[in-house]
């Protein structure tokens, strides 16, 4: 008889947060749990042979569009992977905006570097035609004597955690885990009380989040703020969740007469498209108001919201002097048309730019959010007058409280919890602060790691 075995290899998220990518050997089975790119100070890794044969792999199971844990699919699917990719229908809709959008700037990059591209957007479609939709809560079997089933992750639509039982083993894959009292999302389902293993993402694992209360009245001071010194206030924006969260909060307060009637311009082709998947998918979504019974039901939507697509609706916003809001990306301004936006604005005092996402080490957005006086843009000196201003409780992810609470059900019951997808020493305090407050065995794994299981 053969002998069987089952073993989880850890590819990515492991180092660090981005690269999500695990791999679940069931005897001659294999499933890819997330294929993420590399962001920020890893990108170069993206380059490197994956540490298996794509060729070899039976089917990828997708917890949410992100690129840190979608963005080496069309990847996969060049160096031979031909299965099925399994997620929900949100999720494959916002992920090929996500690859449509990067494989666009890495032709850009490639050209100009005089390189080939990493992928290019027929890699891309030719991995948007491997999904196959599936539904929270339904099982659905992508390799051999496995059932799987997606529940919500409330991280962003169509995120999901991911339950997989093989020959009576449970593992549980939490994906990332989103914000308690998000106003546009549903809570994260509670973890099932019957896993063994736990695999356990820890981006917030030594922080707790400012009240998410907050943000709306930080939202409205700062608003006021600048459009009392008929100013012009620049929101940077990560385009899917973020913006459609922004889009809603600015909608609360113009409805409800809390902030003065001026223009909004959402300049961001990415988040203008997101926000359409997010109307087109409005039974994913929760909200903590009564919008659905007004008359339009358009909950991101305002008078004087503007949707600048084109190069040149962009440019028009500048010949409009008086006090207004541009959302603009990308959310940590390392590119995109936020940069004209910056070099224009930031050096009035009159404007101001408030900061609603967290800006990597290295990043201009870093910069800019620890004081810098000047910056540089577009190889230019720019001086930063404009008033910055910050909110945190914007966050997709929970805090370590939410985490601990969320795993307490399990943590002394099951076998074992991974910390994957956070920095090391973030990690390592997750790790003691889980174990003297729930208990629980808890394990940080190395990169290419791998569990008998
Ligand atoms: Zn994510």
């Amino acid at each position: 008889m053969i002998k069987k075995y089952m073993k989880l290899h850890f590819y990515g998220a492991v180092r660090g947060v981005t690269g999500s990518c695990y791999l679940l050997e069931n005897n001659n089975d294999k499933l890819l749990i997330d294929c993420g790119a590399y962001q920020g100070k890893d990108s170069g890794q993206n380059n490197q042979e994956f540490l298996f044969n794509p060729e070899e792999i039976k089917a990828v199971v997708l917890t949410h569009a992100h690129f840190d844990h979608s963005g080496r699919l069309p990847l996969l699917v060049k160096k031979g992977f031909h299965g099925k990719i399994f997620t929900t229908a949100p999720t494959r809709d916002l992920t090929a905006l996500i690859l449509e959008d990067s494989a666009r700037i890495l032709a850009d990059e490639a050209e100009k570097n005089n390189e080939k591209p990493l992928f290019s957007v027929d890699d891309v479609e030719k991995a948007i035609s491997l999904i196959e939709t599936v539904d929270y809560n339904v099982p659905f079997s992508p390799i051999q004597d496995s059932s799987v089933i997606f529940l919500n992750a409330g991280h962003i639509l169509g995120s999901a955690m991911v339950k997989i039982t093989i020959d009576n083993k449970n593992l549980f894959f939490s994906g990332d885990v989103g914000n308690c009292g998000n106003p546009i999302l549903a809570d994260p389902d509670p973890i099932p009380t019957d896993v063994n293993y736990v695999i356990c993402e820890s981006t917030y694992g030594n922080r707790e989040h400012e009240l998410i209360e907050e943000r709306s009245a930080k939202l409205k001071r700062a608003v006021k703020e600048i459009i009392g010194r008929g100013g012009t206030l620049i929101i940077p924006s990560f385009s899917i969740e973020r913006t459609q969260e922004l889009l809603y909060e600015i909608d609360n307060l113009v409805d409800n007469d809390l902030i003065p009637d001026i223009p909004v311009y959402l300049d961001s082709p990415l988040a203008i498209k997101a926000t359409a998947v997010y109307k087109k998918y409005i039974n994913f979504l929760r909200f903590d108001r009564d919008v659905l019974n007004s008359p339009d039901r358009d909950f991101f939507n305002f008078p004087r919201l503007r949707l600048t697509l084109t190069v040149d609706e962009s440019k028009k916003i500048n010949s409009y002097s008086a006090a207004k809001i541009i959302i603009a990306g990308s959310g940590m301004m390392t590119g995109g048309r936020i940069l004209h936006h910056l070099r224009r604005y930031l050096p009035s005092e009159k404007n101001g730019l408030l900061i609603i996402g967290y800006q990597a080490e290295g990043t201009l957005g870093r910069e800019i959010f620890n004081g810098a006086k000047t910056v540089k843009i577009f190889n230019e000196e720019i001086d930063v007058k404009a008033s910055i201003m910050a909110i945190g409780a914007f966050s997709a992810h929970g805090d370590r409280k939410q985490l601990a609470d969320w795993l307490r059900l399990i943590a002394v019951k099951c076998e074992k919890v991974f910390l994957t997808h956070g920095d090391l020493d973030v990690k390592n305090e997750f790790k003691d602060y889980l174990t003297k407050n729930i208990g629980g065995n808890y394990l940080i794994p190395h990169f290419q790691e791998y569990w008998d299981l």
